[in-house]
């Protein structure tokens, strides 16, 4: 039997005793005598006046006092809408994906082309948010929101590698569908230099220069990148489930949109309020620019539309599309204090703005199996 022997274990020989001297350990009732508390300065302290959401000099540590409440708002709202991608069936998709006369060619390519942009835009999102955007940003409110989004980024990703393991797709296809197809490539190469700009470990805000590009960036981003080149795609997914096809994809893509349109908002609200903070900013130049880039986005994404629909598929066509497009890029000009790019163009359709208003509760497709589960999930045993 083990037994604890201290004879057994040379105990190594202490070092000398140190000279005994009075430490914030040592109580003696003399030492506790009453005296004059050393005075605080509260000077330092963060007051919200003084919060700015880029070059500002307020700990960005201290989440309160608010000011952007919108952004915190938003982050609630955010961790309401929290869902996981295995929470929904996937079986009837992969029995119709199986089933050679499931879907026609048209539809299958649609998935794939669909699939391959999106299984890498998230993780470019992320990397945008992470690396860049985020350091660059000086109020806590706004940082507290990307950390949210960072996190859906990441299961957004999660849900299109869920679709492409569950329906059996060649992953390398997909996966290197960014480099390897072209209307795909374009869009992701039209993005990368902004991205870029953000995660130069070099770049500073804090001159006009520098500032427009950061502005600049965030508008590519927002406006368009979650703004207008997800939403042929998640037209298209949507119309499957539409007509009962790919349902649980479906409904995997409306809680993203829902994220996303979040995302969309959250950057325009950004956006704006750098603008009111720094309207030196938004020079004419500037907007001309930014017009550019707008009108250039929608050429690439109506291309993208060409390519993942030659022919007419699930009554949708490419045509339809480039009114849509435009009516999106006119929204988003708009709503970031812009003039309309393209006047009286109509929504072609109207049912995308229902499937963006979804509530948790409401469950447009009904597939969902496991109800999300939070701290009551948790076994202590
Ligand atoms: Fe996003």
């Amino acid at each position: 039997m083990l037994s604890w022997d201290e004879s057994a274990s040379p105990t190594p020989a202490r070092p000398p005793a140190a000279p005994q001297s009075a430490s914030v350990f040592d109580y003696t009732p003399e030492a506790a005598a009453p005296t004059a508390a050393p005075a605080v300065d509260t000077t330092q302290r963060v007051s919200a006046a003084d919060k700015r959401i880029i070059n500002g000099h307020t700990d960005v540590n201290q989440l309160v006092p608010f000011k952007y409440k919108w952004a915190w708002d938003k982050y609630l709202a955010g961790c309401a809408n929290h869902w996981m991608p295995q929470e929904i069936n996937m079986q009837r998709d992969i029995e119709l994906w199986k089933n050679p006369n499931g879907l026609t060619d048209d539809e299958r390519r649609l998935v794939k082309r669909n699939l391959g942009f999106f299984v890498t835009a998230d993780s470019l999102a992320a990397n945008n948010i992470v690396l860049g955007t985020y350091r660059h940003i000086t109020a806590p409110e706004c940082r507290q929101y990307l950390l949210r989004q960072a996190f859906e980024e990441a299961i957004h990703t999660h849900a299109y590698q869920y679709i492409v393991e569950s329906l059996g797709l060649d992953e390398a296809e997909i996966f290197n569908a960014y480099h390897e197809v072209k209307s795909i490539r374009d869009k992701d190469e039209f993005l990368i230099p902004f991205i870029n700009t953000l995660t130069d470990p070099e770049f500073k805000t804090g001159t006009t220069e520098n500032d427009q590009k950061l502005l600049k960036s965030l508008i590519v981003f927002a406006c368009i990148m979650e703004g207008l080149f997800f939403y042929v795609g998640f037209t298209q997914i949507l119309a499957l489930g539409r007509q009962n096809k790919m349902m649980g994809a479906a409904e995997q893509y409306q809680y993203i949109l829902r994220d996303e349109s979040m995302h969309c908002n959250f950057g325009i609200d950004l956006i704006n309020t750098i603008k009111m903070e720094n309207p030196h900013l938004w020079t004419q130049a500037f907007r001309d620019e930014i017009k550019a880039l707008f009108l250039s986005a929608v050429e690439l994404e109506y291309r993208y539309a060409e390519d993942t629909m030659p022919r007419g598929v699930l009554g949708l066509n490419a045509t339809m599309f480039k009114g849509y497009l435009r009516f999106i890029a006119n929204r988003r000009a708009q709503q970031i204090g812009l003039d309309q790019m393209f006047p009286q163009e109509e929504n072609p359709f109207p049912w995308m703005s229902e499937m963006i208003d979804l509530k948790k509760e409401r469950n447009f497709f009904e597939t969902r199996v496991i109800e999300y589960q939070t701290g009551g999930a948790l076994n202590w045993e």
